[in-house]
C-alpha cells in the first residue's frame, strides 16, 4: 500500500477509535516518524495530510532540514538526545517531544536564552518505570514543575510517554491513562508557563488504545512508511 493510502486509513482508524470514547477526532494530531525514511518518503506523507514529522536522530534531522523535506509541515523532535547535540535541534524544531532528564532540560534552556527563544518542549515519562526507557518518573513531574520557572526560555506543552510492550492487547491501557492522570493533576495546579494540551502516547500497535485514554498526538512510523530497514 502506498504512503497516502495508509495515511488515509489510520485517519479512519483514529476517526473510529476517538468516536467509540465519544471524542473529537480532530483533538487527535498524527505525527509520522520519520526515522530511517528519505526525504520523499517525508513528502509524500506530509503531502498526504498528517499534521507533522517527528524525528528521531540529529544527524538525520539535520540532513532532512537541508533537503527542505519538512516543507509545510511542521517537526518535532522525538528521540533521545545527547546534551552535545541540543544545539543542532533547539531553534530548529517547533518541540522538543523527548525531554527525558534534568540534565537535557538545562542544556535546552541554556541553549535557548543563549539563541533568545522559548523551545517548546514535552516532559517524557517513564511511565512503566523500565531500565531500558528514559524520562521522568511520575512523581518527580510535580516538583519539577513547581520550580519551572527557573527555565524560562523553555514551555511545557505536556506530557509524552512510551509505554511498556503489552502481551495482550489493551493491557497499555493502564499506562495510557496513569499519564491522562498525571495530566489531570498538574493541569489542577494551575502552574505558570505550564500546559498539559499535548499528550503524545500511542504508536504504530496501540494507537487507538491511546486515542480511547486520551492522547492528543500519536507517533507513527511502520503503518505510514512499512518496516524499517535497519540494514
Ligand atoms: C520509531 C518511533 C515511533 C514510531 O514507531 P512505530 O512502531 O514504527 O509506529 C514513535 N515514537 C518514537 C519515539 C519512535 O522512536
Amino acid at each position: 500500500m502506498s504512503i497516502a493510502e495508509n495515511v488515509a486509513r489510520i485517519r479512519e482508524q483514529i476517526k473510529q477509535a476517538a468516536m467509540a470514547a465519544g471524542r473529537d477526532p480532530s483533538e487527535i494530531q498524527l505525527c509520522a516518524a520519520t526515522k530511517m525514511n528519505n526525504a520523499d518518503a517525508v513528502r509524500q506523507a506530509i503531502a498526504a495530510g498528517v499534521d507533522l514529522c517527528g524525528e528521531n536522530r540529529v544527524q538525520e534531522l539535520t540532513q532532512k532540514l537541508s533537503e527542505n523535506a519538512y516543507a509545510g509541515a511542521p517537526v518535532h523532535f522525538i528521540g533521545h538526545l545527547q546534551t552535545n547535540k541540543v544545539r543542532q535541534v533547539v531553534g530548529k524544531v517547533d518541540l522538543i517531544q523527548s525531554v527525558d532528564r534534568l540534565k537535557l532540560l538545562q542544556a535546552i534552556q541554556d541553549e535557548a536564552q543563549k539563541q533568545g527563544i522559548r523551545q517548546n518542549i514535552l516532559l517524557q515519562v517513564n511511565i512503566g518505570r523500565e531500565d531500558s526507557k528514559g524520562g521522568f518518573y511520575a512523581e518527580e513531574l510535580l516538583p519539577l514543575l513547581e520550580n519551572i520557572g527557573s527555565f524560562p526560555n523553555v514551555f511545557v506543552c505536556g506530557l509524552m510517554a512510551i509505554p511498556p510492550i503489552c502481551q495482550n492487547s489493551g493491557d497499555n491501557r493502564k499506562f495510557f491513562l496513569e499519564i491522562y492522570n498525571l495530566a489531570v493533576d498538574i493541569t489542577a495546579k494551575n502552574s505558570d508557563n505550564v500546559s498539559m494540551a499535548t499528550l503524545s502516547m500511542g504508536m504504530s500497535d496501540d494507537f487507538a488504545d491511546a486515542v480511547a485514554c486520551g492522547s492528543t498526538m500519536i507517533r507513527v512510523g511502520t503503518a505510514i512508511f512499512g518496516p524499517r530497514n535497519y540494514q
